[in-house]
């Protein structure tokens, strides 16, 4: 009888203790984070609180506990602490008893009764991430990826993160222009790991996803279950994460998740089609926090590279494509391998449906509009001769330190034309113009900036554009 008291008072003053969290840290933290609490019990002045998860607890004593236990002293000033214990299921057999705003309700019974009603799906240890992982193409292996004097830095980066049992380098972050190979090895670090050690979690998914997620599990009010989610895993791989460039809250999220794992020595894995410092749109703690671990670029494909992929391409593809032909499309298409891929897949299609052998004259016939495009490509080179000529100054001005309008100008404009027109890097275009990546991205916003109010200087550019063809 005084045991089943004890329980009410008890029961009585967490319904008491619960208001004024609620008061005290507002909806929306509380129904995360405290709501989920039960009640397991309590003798000699120590409260034992259960909570459904390890990371919850972590939560809780870092950001909770302090105000839980005083606040409760405030109620029952023979309370002497208040702990937290791990109970993950559900449907545990103590229970949150008291309703939200009933302090004064204490008919429940405090221990061993009903199982939870509350929000099963925010209490769900994290669970099989399986349904946000995306699929991975059984083609992304590393024994399928041609190997060359451009990603031989990124492949081997990627092998040993693969291989190595402890984190090598957190984060990797790879990165390259479109169509060059960072899906590809990250696909192939997750099949190695998933292969190897199948009781490692791997999550791989794309930048969009994770904020797709994240939007959803914030209108669902279930931004608990996601970090949890994201928090337990080993691996986590996220695809191009520029795409999070000037999504705040989302950039906020992944922050705290990126942190939390790097603490507790969980890999991460990052692509993106800039290196960090180049990721406008970015908060600078974020940036610095990208480049931390290994940084590798794949840069442009040279004609060896392409030649090896197209080699290796026909050979999987069983198909019987002349030498010449795979010479002609390795020297003629140069932009990224998945058009050279898509080129050589038309080929070999087109081959199959007429019934006819794949010859020169015929590849030339069917990719006439892929190579035109390609044939017109621009080089910075000719940029810096034609924006010289256009504004009657010296190519060596544009190289120069010379600081005057009538320079300076020009060499703004030629710096933007060659980030718009070519597929060039920015610290590549910054070595044509003897400079750093960051005056070429200043001049970019600058020229972007000037355009919409100066109709002279979109003139000029519209102009430069045409002279040079693109
Ligand atoms: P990115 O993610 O950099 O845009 P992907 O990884 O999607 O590029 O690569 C585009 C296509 O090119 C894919 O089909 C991929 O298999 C292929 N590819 C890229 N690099 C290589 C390589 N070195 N060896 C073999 N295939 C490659
Ligand atoms: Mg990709």
């Amino acid at each position: 009888m005084a045991e089943s008291l004890i329980k009410n008072q008890v029961s009585e003053q967490w319904g008491l203790v619960r208001n004024d969290l609620r008061d005290e840290f507002g909806e929306s933290a509380f129904s995360s984070w405290l709501e989920p609490m039960a009640i397991g019990g309590m003798a000699s002045g120590r409260v034992k609180m259960f909570v459904p998860t390890r990371f919850m607890k972590d939560w809780i004593l870092k950001n909770y506990s302090d105000r839980i236990q005083s606040i409760w002293q405030e109620h029952n000033p023979e309370i002497k602490e208040v702990y937290f214990e791990v109970k993950a299921s559900c449907g545990m057999d103590s229970s949150r008893l008291v309703s939200n705003n009933s302090a004064s309700e204490t008919e429940a019974p405090v221990l061993n009764t009903a199982p939870i009603v509350a929000p099963c799906h925010s209490l769900v240890p994290a669970s099989g991430v399986e349904d946000i992982s995306a699929p991975l193409d059984s083609r992304y292996t590393f024994a399928n990826f041609v190997v060359g004097k451009p990603n031989e830095f990124a492949y081997a980066a990627a092998r040993r993160v693969a291989e190595s049992k402890d984190v090598s380098f957190n984060p990797l972050y790879l990165y390259s222009s479109v169509g060059l190979g960072k899906t590809h090895l990250m696909h192939a670090i997750a099949w190695h790991i998933r292969q190897q050690d199948p009781s490692r979690t791997v999550l791989y998914l794309s930048a969009e996803k994770f904020m797709y997620k994240f939007v959803q599990a914030l209108r669902s009010k279930d931004t608990m279950h996601f970090k949890e989610q994201f928090r337990s895993v080993d691996v986590l791989m996220i695809d191009d994460v520029q795409f999070i460039s000037g999504k705040d809250a989302t950039q906020e999220e992944f922050f705290h998740t990126f942190n939390a794992l790097i603490d507790e020595g969980k890999q991460i894995i990052l692509s993106a089609d800039k290196s960090p410092t180049e990721l406008d749109g970015m908060e600078s703690r974020l940036k610095t926090r990208l480049g931390c671990g290994l940084v590798a670029d794949i840069h442009p494909t040279t004609y060896e590279l392409r030649l090896g992929i197209l080699q290796s391409k026909v050979m999987a593809m069983g198909s019987d494509v002349p030498p010449e032909v795979i010479e002609f499309l390795a020297s003629h298409i140069s932009t990224n391998v998945r058009e050279l891929e898509g080129a050589l897949k038309r080929l070999v299609a087109h081959a199959e449906l007429i019934g006819r052998q794949i010859t020169l004259d015929s590849t030339k016939e069917i990719l006439k509009d892929l190579l035109c495009a390609c044939d017109r490509k621009i080089t910075v080179d000719e940029i810096q001769t034609k924006v010289a000529e256009y504004f009657k100054i010296r190519i060596a001005d544009l190289r120069s330190e010379r600081r005057e309008r009538s320079v300076a100008s020009p060499r703004q404009i030629a710096m933007y034309l060659a980030k718009k027109l070519t597929v060039r890097s920015l610290p590549d275009i910054g070595r044509k113009f003897d400079r750093d990546h960051t005056t070429v991205m200043h001049a970019v916003k600058k020229v972007e900036e000037l355009m919409q109010t100066d109709s002279a200087l979109s003139e000029d550019i519209l102009l430069l554009t045409r002279i040079l063809g693109a």
